[in-house]
């Protein structure tokens, strides 16, 4: 029996939406579930999970991942199309991987952040979320996660920061953060 999709969100100001949702991508791997991860605004910086995901794909199960932004530090004002743009594109990427029904999973990482840019309009999601096969498991990450996204959701974590290295002046590190 195929499983019931579920429209899961990752949001809050905590760390931990993004590694969370790869953390199912690894469940649901193991499972033999076919997985895709869409990142939006991420642009070329060079992630351990790409480096992991390559791995896991070359063991012949389904697993792929792609960084359609232009990347988080730049977000100068100047760049506003080609932020919108890139969205725009990863978003009908998203809408023909759902249609070709190839994937159990399907992660769009940072979406929410794509949405309350404005890069996204409610009518995208509506019809993202309609095209969806009924097997697959969407999962949205990214803080202030829309109330409509929230309200069609079945399951909704908020990740609440209590304390944070950066607070410290900590800076990024390998594994941690990247
Ligand atoms: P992660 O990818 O580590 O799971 P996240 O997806 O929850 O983090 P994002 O909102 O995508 O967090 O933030 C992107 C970057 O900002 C990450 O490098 C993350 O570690 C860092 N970050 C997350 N939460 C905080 C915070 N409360 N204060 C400072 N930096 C943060
Ligand atoms: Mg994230």
């Amino acid at each position: 029996m195929k499983n019931k999709g579920l429209i899961i969100v990752h949001t809050g100001d905590g760390k931990g939406k993004t590694t969370a949702a790869l953390g199912m991508a690894m469940r649901a791997w193991g499972n033999h579930l076919r997985v895709l991860i869409l990142q939006f605004i991420k642009g070329s910086w060079t992630y351990g999970e790409l480096e992991a995901i390559k791995a896991l794909s070359s063991a012949k199960r389904c697993i792929d991942i792609r960084q359609g932004g232009l990347g988080f530090s730049q977000r100068e004002s100047g760049k506003q199309d080609e932020h919108r743009q890139a969205a725009i594109d990863l978003l009908r990427t998203a809408e023909q991987e759902l249609q070709s029904d190839t994937w159990d999973m399907v992660i769009l990482d940072e979406f929410n952040y794509a949405y309350s840019f404005g890069f996204i309009h409610i009518d995208d999601l509506e019809s993202l979320l309609a095209i969806r096969p009924a097997h697959t498991h969407l999962i949205f990450t990214g803080r202030n996660a829309s109330p409509e996204l929230i309200d069609r959701a079945d399951l909704v974590t908020e990740m609440r920061l209590i304390k944070h290295p950066y607070q410290e002046g900590i800076k990024a590190q390998k594994g941690i953060e990247f």
